[in-house]
């Protein structure tokens, strides 16, 4: 059985599955970028989730899903530089204001917050779906997410998670038009977006973090 609703503390194990996720492939990332930018998307990941982690250590328990996310987000922006830094750590701050008054997030509230990190992201890159980044994974998981109608927010990031992997796959076969890539003509393709496959990942980590628990009936998570 995955999980219907979760509330923070829940959330928190999934920020911290999504870390323990990245940290274990940076060399993939740090590969992936190379092919196609300057190698360091993996680097720069497992620092910014490294500052994600340590912020949720020293955050009080009774911090709520916005506060867990708005930290999560700032936590992630002041640790990391390049491309990613602000735009994953807006993404992961967004939430804050999509859930503003929400003690749980169930399916409605993910696909809130996907919605959320989709527009806190083609705001501030101005990438469009297509442009091979980050952004055709987030895409496809929130198109993904609005069409499975599921009571249970396992089985809807379960879903989401599997349209952002193959859209990550598909960024192979796209040029690119935004970041370092874009200055390399043909040379991309054939080499699937770094960011797009960390977003993959993550979301894999997260529906994976929602599946384990599902029967430890803890009231708390
Ligand atoms: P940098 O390019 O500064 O070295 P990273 O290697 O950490 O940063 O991240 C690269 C990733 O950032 C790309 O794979 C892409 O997904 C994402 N990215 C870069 N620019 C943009 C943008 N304008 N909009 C959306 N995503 C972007
Ligand atoms: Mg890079």
């Amino acid at each position: 059985m995955k999980h219907k609703r979760i509330k923070a503390p829940k959330l928190r194990q999934c920020l911290e599955a999504a870390a323990a996720v990245i940290v274990a492939e940076e060399p993939r990332l740090n590969a992936l970028d190379s092919a196609i930018g300057d190698g360091d998307h993996g680097i720069t990941m497992r620092i910014g989730f490294e500052a994600v982690k340590q912020k949720l250590s020293i955050l009080p328990e009774s911090a709520g899903i916005g506060e867990v996310l708005k930290e999560s987000g700032s936590a992630f922006m002041g640790a990391t530089g390049g491309a990613i830094g602000p735009l994953l750590g807006g993404m992961l701050a967004s939430g804050e204001k999509a859930l503003s008054g929400r003690t749980e997030m169930g399916p409605d509230e993910f696909r809130l917050w996907l919605a959320a990190m989709e527009t806190s992201l083609s705001r501030m890159g101005k990438a469009k779906p297509g442009d091979k980044t980050i952004l055709d994974a987030v895409h496809a998981s929130c198109q993904a997410a609005s069409q499975t109608g599921s009571d249970s927010i396992g089985e809807v990031c379960a879903k989401a998670a599997e349209a952002a992997t193959l859209a990550a796959q598909m960024t192979a076969t796209m040029l690119s038009v935004k970041g370092r890539s874009s200055r390399l003509g043909e040379r991309v393709l054939g080499h699937p977006d770094p960011g797009a496959v960390s977003f993959s990942l993550i979301l894999h980590a997260f529906a994976n973090c929602l599946k384990e628990a599902a029967d430890e009936a803890d009231p708390a998570l």
